[in-house]
């Protein structure tokens, strides 16, 4: 069986009294036994996040890394300094560094092996634009995006890779996508998994993000391909993270 995972995609928000408010909450939250959780605040936190939940179950996320390992690389920040911050995950393909930051389909390759070069468990951001939808390219763009990024890899590699479905129209407008649309591509992209290797494509967690609320993670994460979310605007609410993390089981 595969350990639910829910992640709590912070982007550019939060503050010191955000991350201790998060701190004092799950120091009192009683969390599924079988479910891991993620925290990934704004690098400036990352430290201070680290020491507030040092005593909870909960894990250490980061949202971009730069492929190199040092050097002239200005406002960059490497996997080697995450690693050094206790950061289990990285974030790779996030829709907003792809549309924002022109971030290509190699350079979320190149980002993906230097999170697992720094021993940092990638997750791998996919989906497709609403436009992409509409023309009936959901599946193409989605594998597309998938098999450039795990193709090259080894097996070994591969099997450290999680990854979050994240139809970009959902993010962050309130549109979720219906569970059964959530599970369509997320089955679709487990069977494309399971063409290296049908082990590993039924122990790889795949997460959901867009939208995902305390009011509809249940609903999706009862789909049996749906292993977990990554959760944005409420994973800002302390109270509707932690009933997303209860959703979960
Ligand atoms: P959202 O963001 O939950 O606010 O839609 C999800 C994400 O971008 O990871």
């Amino acid at each position: 069986m595969r350990t639910p995972l829910i992640a709590g995609n912070w982007k550019m928000n939060g503050s010191h009294a955000l991350v201790d408010e998060f701190g004092r909450a799950f120091a009192d939250a009683a969390l599924p036994d079988s479910l891991d959780v993620v925290v990934l605040p704004p690098f400036p936190y990352l430290d201070a996040a680290r020491r507030a939940l040092a005593d909870v179950p909960v894990q250490l996320g980061a949202q971009t890394l730069n492929p190199s390992h040092a050097g002239a690389r200005t406002g960059e920040v490497s996997g080697r300094m995450l690693k050094e911050f206790d950061v289990d995950y990285v974030l790779v393909g996030h829709s907003e560094r792809r549309a924002l930051y022109r971030e290509t389909d190699d350079d979320v390759y190149d980002r993906l092996l230097a999170a697992l070069n720094a021993d940092i468990q990638p997750i791998l951001c996919v989906g497709e634009t609403l436009e992409e939808r509409d023309a009936g390219h959901t599946f193409d763009v989605v594998l597309r995006q998938v098999g450039h990024a795990l193709a090259p890899l080894e097996p070994e590699q591969r099997a450290r890779v999680t990854i979050a479905y994240e139809p970009v129209w959902a993010i962050g407008t309130g549109r979720t996508a219906t569970s059964e649309q959530a599970q369509d591509v997320m089955a679709a992209i487990r069977e494309y998994q399971a063409g290296f290797d049908p082990d590993l494509a039924q122990a790889m967690r795949l997460l959901y993000g867009g939208s995902m609320s305390a009011a509809n993670a249940a609903e999706l994460l009862a789909q049996p391909d749906i292993d977990g979310g990554l959760v944005g605007g409420a994973s800002l609410k302390v109270d509707d993270f932690l009933a997303i993390c209860h959703s979960a089981r």
